[in-house]
């Protein structure tokens, strides 16, 4: 599956959720790809650059999940 696709897929299942933390699970995944390339150093800094995010994969976990995946989808995609 492309990376792509593969976030459209996540926004849909999870994008409409509508937690009370500070950020939510859809800004998560407009974030998401930037933090991946920040910490695969594509882009270097862009992870550190994103606080919020980190948080968020701490608090919630399908986030986590969905991260985790993403992750090595982009590293296999290297
Ligand atoms: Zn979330």
């Amino acid at each position: 599956m492309k990376r792509e696709r593969f976030l459209q897929l996540l926004k849909s299942v999870y994008g409409a959720r509508d937690d009370a933390e500070e950020m939510g699970c859809s800004d998560f995944f407009e974030l998401l790809p930037r933090y991946v390339d920040g910490v695969l150093e594509v882009s270097p800094g862009a992870s550190t650059e994103l606080p919020e995010v980190t948080h968020h994969i701490e608090q919630c976990p399908e986030c986590a999940e969905a991260y985790q995946a993403l992750l090595e989808m982009a590293r296999a995609d290297r």
